[in-house]
This record gives structure tokens, sequence and C-alpha cells, in this order.
């Protein structure tokens, strides 16, 4: 017998609330609790103990008389105004109308499933046999593309440098190393995991949560490991890619494709700067996301380049060991608190998200809702804001007097350390940080926040240009990623012999959706040009999104018996140039701002300009009329 009065306390709240309403059909139970929902994290739920014991008292005795949980199926069936009114009251926000298509397909509440692609004819199978795709990178997105192709009976490869499939989960293994998405809505939306131990987990966890999916979905047995590919050409005469690539032990191979979906992600080759004397140090000097496990780093005067996102997990992480941590800050980064950065997820709640009928859909709607559009307003240019050089608008100013408070506090308000930490361009400017413990670690002793610009490094350390040597044993460059070389190293290159590098001018990666380019036909791209979220969301989420829409692309090319698809040009022009002036009013064109996500002309080229909601709508419906087809 199941004590459910004693596990559901562990559950949060507002999913709670809406399993019961959706299991019991009481709706009027809403405006009671609708006060206490103040937000879509559990932390803005106040409702009082005795008021939140009673439902939980209620369902208890509701959930006793229910023969078997499994497979349940409520006998109530909800109006459009009653789920949109559950969907207002779950997150303590009006939830517009427009959102509640995508909601509903991203959730399944309400008895929408998913938009997955179904062949709309009869498909012999000597049709499907005669047609091959070549996936590049069995990280998230390829796995993702896999999944469905398998689902469509479309035969494929992987090729994968790699020697396991997880792209940068299974790369990147630095102290620290984890998500900062909340993972129940970071995995893919057919494939929940109930068992995520943290809110954000760790590097390992979900290196093995796509580790399974590869197993679990077959994906595994289609990939070729320790195997780069090197080109990719297309032979306008036979209408197919010809792949060369290449084996660890640099054996050469070619295959000959129908289409390529590429799926290498933006953050996959690593930047190691331009720095004089580097190569002259005396120890160990490693990029993050080639991290040397022999490092030992107890005792070790570690001195680290970069405070970007892996450069800021890495910091505290190593501070116990260390006994000095010289810290280079060629510029700092925002970052934002949340109280469940290092919680572990109760077993109460593990167990509502696998046995309670609706809990895990109304859950991951709220972490949806969360990480969703709210902010993108906020990171609008208004024209005539009077802050421009340090906010972008009203609001976006008020979110960095926020930031400044906790950080104020975190310092012990260190005139010192505060000069240094408090970047001077609008917050969201940068990719966003979570403070994991962060501010709290540099007021440590053992750290020294360096801020001079390095000058240069010479055996023993690294020189700044004020003068100063900082010795260290070892060296950490975490430095990001060349991610406007996108497609690099590979030669690739389309109908009419021009390489993909070429066409982009080398850092000036387009595509329309992000996903195809007029010239290379059947060639699609995951995680491409302009689809970098920035501003909330998963990037599974934008993943699925693009899966979707080449198979729609696919799909159409294979029933039709079409061999080859193109973009229109026209077509990708207009959408890049709303691209660039939808960039030119947000806040990560914002002159103060050098980032990753714009290329040394100061084009974004890597973040979507979009909400996730257009995005949406954008990859949604596969348009014929985008394209060529021959
Ligand atoms: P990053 O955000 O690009 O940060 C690189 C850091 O190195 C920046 O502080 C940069 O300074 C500094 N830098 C680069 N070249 C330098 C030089 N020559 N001299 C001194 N400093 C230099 O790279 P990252 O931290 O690897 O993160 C990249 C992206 O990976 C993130 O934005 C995120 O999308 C993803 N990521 C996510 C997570 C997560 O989910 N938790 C974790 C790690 C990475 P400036 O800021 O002045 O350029």
């Amino acid at each position: 017998m199941v004590d459910f009065e004693n596990i559901l306390k562990d559950a949060d709240f507002a999913p709670l609330l809406m399993s019961y309403v959706q299991m019991s059909g009481d709706t009027d139970v809403l405006k009671k609790y609708k006060p206490y929902i103040n937000g879509p994290w559990s932390f803005f739920e106040t409702v009082p103990f005795d008021l939140k014991n009673e439902l939980i008292h209620k369902f208890s005795i509701f959930l006793e008389k229910v023969p078997c949980l499994v497979d349940y199926k409520s006998e109530f069936v909800l109006t459009k105004d009653e789920i949109h009114e559950m969907l207002n009251t779950c997150v303590g926000q009006e939830v517009p109308q427009e959102y509640i298509s995508m909601i509903q397909s991203e959730t399944h509440i309400g008895g929408i499933k998913n938009l997955d692609v179904h062949w709309r004819k009869n498909i012999s199978e000597q049709k499907l046999n005669a047609f091959h795709v070549l996936i590049i990178g069995a990280g998230e997105s390829g796995i993702c593309a896999s999944i469905k192709l398998n689902q469509l009976g479309i035969n494929h490869t992987i090729i994968e440098k790699n020697n396991s499939v997880g792209g940068t989960w299974l790369e990147n293994t630095y102290p620290g190393c984890g998500v900062d998405t909340p993972n129940h809505f970071y995995q893919y939306s057919f494939e929940p995991n109930h068992d995520w131990s943290r809110y954000f987990s760790q590097r390992n966890e979900i290196w093995q949560y796509f580790e399974k999916c590869a197993d679990k979905y077959g994906v595994r047995k289609r990939i070729q490991f320790n195997s780069e590919v090197t080109q990719a050409i297309w032979r306008e005469d036979i209408k197919l890619w010809e792949v060369e690539f290449k084996t660890k032990s640099g054996e050469v191979s070619r295959i000959q494709t129908n289409a390529i979906i590429c799926a290498i992600g933006q953050l996959n080759r690593p930047l190691i700067p331009d720095i004089k004397g580097l190569s002259s140090f005396n120890g160990p000097v490693f990029h993050s996301a080639n991290w040397n496990s022999n490092l030992e780093l107890k005792n070790l005067k570690l001195g680290m380049i970069g405070t970007g996102a892996s450069g800021m997990q890495i910091g505290p992480s190593v501070l116990d060991e260390v006994s000095e941590l010289h810290i280079f800050q060629r510029s700092p980064h925002w970052a934002i608190n949340n109280p469940l950065y290092f919680s572990e997820v109760l077993p109460g709640k593990k167990w509502s998200l696998k046995n309670l009928p609706y809990y895990a859909q109304w859950y991951r709607f709220q972490l949806f809702w969360a990480s969703a559009d709210g902010l993108y307003p906020t990171l609008k240019l208004d024209p005539n804001w009077e802050h421009k050089n340090i906010s972008v608008n009203a609001k976006n100013h008020e979110m960095r007097e926020k930031l400044i408070e906790h950080i104020r506090k975190e310092v012990n308000e260190d005139p010192v350390l505060l000069e240094k930490v408090i970047p001077t361009y609008p917050p969201y400017g940068k990719r966003m940080l979570r403070d994991n413990k962060w501010y709290r670690s540099l007021t440590n002793p053992k750290v020294n926040l360096v801020t001079s610009t390095i000058s240069h490094v010479n055996s023993e350390g690294i020189y700044t240009e004020n003068g100063k040597h900082h010795k260290v044993d070892a060296i950490i460059l975490a430095t990001g990623f060349m991610a406007g070389k996108l497609t690099w190293p590979m030669h690739i290159a389309g109908k009419d012999g021009q390489s993909l590098a070429n066409r982009w001018k080398d850092d000036n990666p387009r595509a329309y959706l992000g996903i195809t380019v007029p010239n290379f036909p059947n060639f699609f791209m995951m995680y491409g040009p302009n689809t970098n979220l920035a501003h909330g969301g998963s990037a599974i989420f934008h993943s699925e999104c693009q899966t979707r829409y080449i198979m729609s692309a696919l799909r159409e090319l294979i029933e039709e018996d079409y061999h080859s698809m193109e973009c229109k040009e026209l077509i990708h022009d207009r959408f890049n140039e709303k691209v660039d002036t939808i960039h030119s009013e947000m806040v990560w064109s914002h002159p103060g701002v050098g980032s990753w996500y714009k290329n040394k002309k100061g084009r974004v080229f890597a973040t979507s300009p979009w909400r996730m909601l257009d995005y949406w709508e954008m990859t949604r419906n596969f348009n014929y009329n985008d394209y060529s087809f021959f």
C-alpha cells in the first residue's frame, strides 16, 4: 500500500494540483490555490501549510480508490477554457492564447500528441531502400534525428568522430560540468527521465541519458565511431553527396548518400587563444573541453583563462583542492541565482513523476514556461531608453538591479570585487550564467581575480599588462569555441562547387531557418546559424523542431520521387534580412557586448532572434514553395 499522504509532500504543489484537477474533474479548487502560485518555479509558491495539507489529504483519499495508476485515463474531458485556466494557475501567470497549441503539443496536456511526421502514402520497401541519409555527429541533435529517421524506416548512417555518443556531453568532463537548463526540460519530449538526481544535473548523468537513448532507440548500431567527416561534395551528375571520412588510424573511406544531416553543434571546436609564449609554458596547458583527468589538483597553483559558462563551473569546483586559483577575466559575465541549482530531487517527487497521472506533463509545462519566451520583451531595445549603455529597457534595467543586489550580497559588498565583476553591458548581452557559488568563491583568499589584460606567458606563468607575473603550475583555457567556423574543418561543396566556408566568408554562417542553404541540395543542418537559444528554452526543444522539419522535407523527397531539393535564394535572403532586422533591436547586438554570438564584423550569427513560439511555428509545417524540387 502506497503511503500517498507522505509521498505527495515531496511533489511540487502546482503540478500536483493540476494532476488532482485532471483526475478528479474538481476544477473549483483552482480558485482557492491560484492566489498563492506566483510563478513557474516551486519557489514562487506560497500556499499556506494547512491548505496544502488539505489538498494532499483529499488527493490521497482519491488515489487510494484508484485501482491502477498505470495507464490511468481520466473520465473527465476538460474544456479548452478549463485547460487554459489550469495553465494560467500552474505558472501563476496569464498564458497567452497563442501559446496554447505549442504547449499542448510539447507537453501532451489535454490529450494532444506531439507533431511527429508520418508517411502520407504507402511507401514501398524498394523506395525506402533506395534512399540513404548520412548524419554527421552523434550528439544530442544527431541522436534525435536518427530516432525519428528510424521511426520512418529511413535507412541512415551516423559518422561520429568520438568513441561514443553524446557530443559535447561526452567531450566536456571538466570539474563541475553540468547543465544550466532545468533537466526535466533539457531532455527529449518523447523520452522523459523521471530519475534525474538534481534539477540541474551534472555531466555524467546527462551523458548517460544520451547513451541510454542511443541504445533504446537502436541508434548506436547505425554509428561508425572514431571517424571524422573530412569532406562532402555534391555530385550533380548523380544527384548524390559523396562524403569522405577518416578513421582515427588514418584510413580514408567514402560513402555516397542522398541527403546529409549535419548535426555537429556550434560548440565543437575549442578556441585556443593566440597568446604570446603559451607554448613555452613548462606545465600542463589544456582547453576546458579537453580536460586532463591526470592533472593532480591538490595543492596546485592553477591559472584559468576565461570566465564564461565553462570557467564559471570550473572555478568553484576546484577550489577545495588547489592552493591558488588565478582567474584571468577579460570581461565579466552576468550570472543569475536559482535556489534549486544544487538541490536534489526528492524521492516523492520522483515517484510522482513516474506514477502520478498527468503530473510529469504539468511539471514539464511549468519548466517550459519558466524558460520560455517570458524574458523575450525584456531583451528588446527601447529606442527611448535613457541608460542605453548599461541596459536596454526598463525591465532589463530592473533585472540588472536585482542581479547586482545578489552579487553585492555574495561578495560581501567588497568594493574591489564589485568593480571587477559587475558587467558594464546589459544583462543577457552575453549568455546569462547560473551563479553556482561563483561570486562567493571569489571572496576565498585562494582566489586571485586578475582583470589586467594578459600580455604573454613564460615558462613559469602568466604576465599581465600591468607588469605583474602570476606564477602557476598549470593553465586551463576556458576560452570557448570557434562557433563562427560552423562546419570547419570539413570541406562541404554544393552544386556549383562553392564551399560553405567560402559562401559564409569564413565566419558569417547564414541559412534558412538555420537548416538549409541555397545551392546545397539535400543538406540539412541542426543547431545551425541563428538557432542558438539565448533568452531561454532548451537546445533539445530546438532540435526537435529541426528534426520535425527535416523529416517533413525528406518525406516530400521520398514520397514524390524527387532526387533533390534546394532552398530558394530569395526565401533564404528574405529570412536572413528579417533575422538581422530583429537582431538589430535585440540585446545581443548591443555595441557594448563582445560575445561568441557575433562574428568579426559584429553580426549576430549564432543566436536565434525569434521567440520559441515563432521558431516552433516556422518549423512546424514544411512549406513546399520555399524550395525548388528536381
Ligand atoms: P565562452 O562563453 O565563449 O567563454 C570564453 C571565455 O574565455 C570568456 O570569458 C572570454 O572572454 C574568454 N577568452 C576568450 N579568449 C580569450 C583571450 N584570448 N584572452 C582572455 N580571455 C579570453 O566559452 P565557454 O565558457 O566554453 O561557453 C561557451 C558556450 O558553451 C556557452 O555560452 C554555453 O552555450 C555552452 N556551455 C554551457 C554550459 C552549461 O549549460 N552549463 C556549460 C559550458 C558551456 P570574453 O567574455 O571577454 O570574450
